[in-house]
């Protein structure tokens, strides 16, 4: 007789799970409290839907912190298998020109979920919808509507606790902490920052991107683009540094990022720059000679004291190196995606809950962190496939 496996949440990590657990093996299903599955896989869909990241497999593992924890999940289904799979499925996809794979132009996401879910159908895999998991029994087996399901194996993929409209509000994490299983509090990544802008600055500013910037926290740097909102910044050039930005905000609740307004320039050719330029007039400088825009420049001619701007030593160690204070994340709810929920040592190096033998975490539920851009779907990905490998060996 097959093997039960009941998973719990139909996100991307639950549908890749189901994709490749064995099913001459073992009867599976999915139960889901929507009443549809990937949710939030469609939520992801609106904006530029990064499926992966095209980076070398050597390099894209380094983008995860902890360090090593995914390296075994990533390398068993690296980015490349994933888009070799997502072929496979009817889901070409291409590298845009930042690196992110996306599906082929003309596939909506819609149709990137329905070629997955068509998969899983095919090979049988039952679907709950509007079924809740609250907690277990005595014998540990889930209580899923209120009635005790048993199962041989339980599979948890119930995701981070942003975008709660989605289904995925991070509810569970109380229920797991109560059954002495390591949590940890979520908090927001992949976020806006909160910056006190000057009035003047943001008035003029807000909405303004800036484009081809390089930002610094401790000592890591990330290149992009960051758009100036009412609230602070928000972009792929301050998303990537969420671990270090946040590292600040817990020790000393306010963090420093520093801008690289022209990350291809060293400080001595932008001192040059500005030193030899045939203009007089500073600003004249900063947009003729540098090519600054114009929030760069507003923010350079408003934040620094007349003397500074007008000094050029000073100016240039600005331009390559200029402070913003952060004084908060935007809400977990808005985030892209939140790290916390179980805590690492509280499973073990297959995912199995260490004081619950055969019940497994996958997905965002773990607390792991990424950029965005294709790297939260890859280790979601990852995590299922590497589990569903593991079953089909030792299950
Ligand atoms: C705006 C936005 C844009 C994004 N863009 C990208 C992108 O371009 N590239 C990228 O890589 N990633 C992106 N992401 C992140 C990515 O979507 C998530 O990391 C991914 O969906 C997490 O997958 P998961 O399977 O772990 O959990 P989820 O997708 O969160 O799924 C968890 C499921 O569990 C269900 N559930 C929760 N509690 C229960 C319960 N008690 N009982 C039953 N079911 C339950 C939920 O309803 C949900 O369907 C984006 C996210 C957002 C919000």
């Amino acid at each position: 007789m097959k093997k039960q496996i009941t998973i719990i949440g139909g996100g991307p990590s639950a549908l890749l799970l189901a994709a490749f657990l064995d099913a001459e093996k073992f009867s599976i299903t999915i139960y889901e409290k929507n009443k549809t599955t990937g949710r939030k896989f469609l939520v992801a869909g609106k904006g530029g839907f990064n499926l992966t990241h095209s980076e070398p497999i050597n390099q894209l593992i380094k983008r995860y912190s902890p360090t090593n924890f995914l390296d075994k999940a990533l390398l068993n289904f690296t980015n490349t298998n994933f888009r070799n799979w997502l072929d496979q499925i009817g889901i070409p996809t291409y590298i845009g020109s930042s690196k992110r794979v996306y599906p082929i132009e003309g596939i909506k996401p819609i149709a990137v979920l329905n070629a997955i879910l068509n998969t899983l159908k095919e090979k049988g895999v039952n679907f709950k919808y509007e079924h809740t998991f609250s907690g277990w029994n005595n014998d540990n087996n889930p209580i899923i509507n209120n009635k005790i399901t048993p199962t041989d194996y339980t599979v948890f993929s119930l995701g981070g606790g942003s975008w709660k409209v989605t289904g995925s509000d991070g509810k569970w994490l109380d229920t797991f902490s109560k059954k002495g299983i390591k949590t940890k509090p979520f908090q927001a990544s992949n976020c806006g920052y909160q910056i006190n802008w000057k009035l003047n600055f943001i008035e003029k500013h807000e909405g303004t991107p800036l484009k081809n910037i390089a930002i610094s926290c401790n000592t890591s740097i990330q290149k992009g683009e960051a758009v100036i909102t009412t609230f602070g910044l928000e972009g792929n050039a301050i998303y990537g540094l969420s671990p270090q930005i946040r590292e600040q905000l817990n020790t000393n609740s306010k963090a420093t990022i520093f801008i690289d307004f022209k990350p291809t320039l060293t400080l001595e050719n932008v001192h040059s720059k500005l030193k030899t330029s045939i203009y007089k007039n500073t600003t004249q400088i900063l947009k003729k000679e540098l090519k600054l825009s114009a929030p760069q420049i507003d923010l350079l001619k408003i934040y620094l004291s007349k003397e500074s701007y007008l000094n050029t030593e000073s100016l240039a160690k600005n331009i390559k190196n200029f402070p913003l204070e952060i004084l908060n994340t935007a809400s977990i709810d808005e985030a892209i995606s939140t790290v916390g929920g179980i805590d690492l040592n509280g499973i073990s190096k297959n995912f199995e809950i260490k004081n619950i033998s055969n019940q497994f975490c996958i997905g965002e539920m773990l607390d792991w962190d990424a950029p965005t851009g294709g790297y939260l779907l890859q280790a979601c990905a990852s995590t299922g496939v590497y589990l569903a490998n593991y079953l089909n060996k030792n299950g």
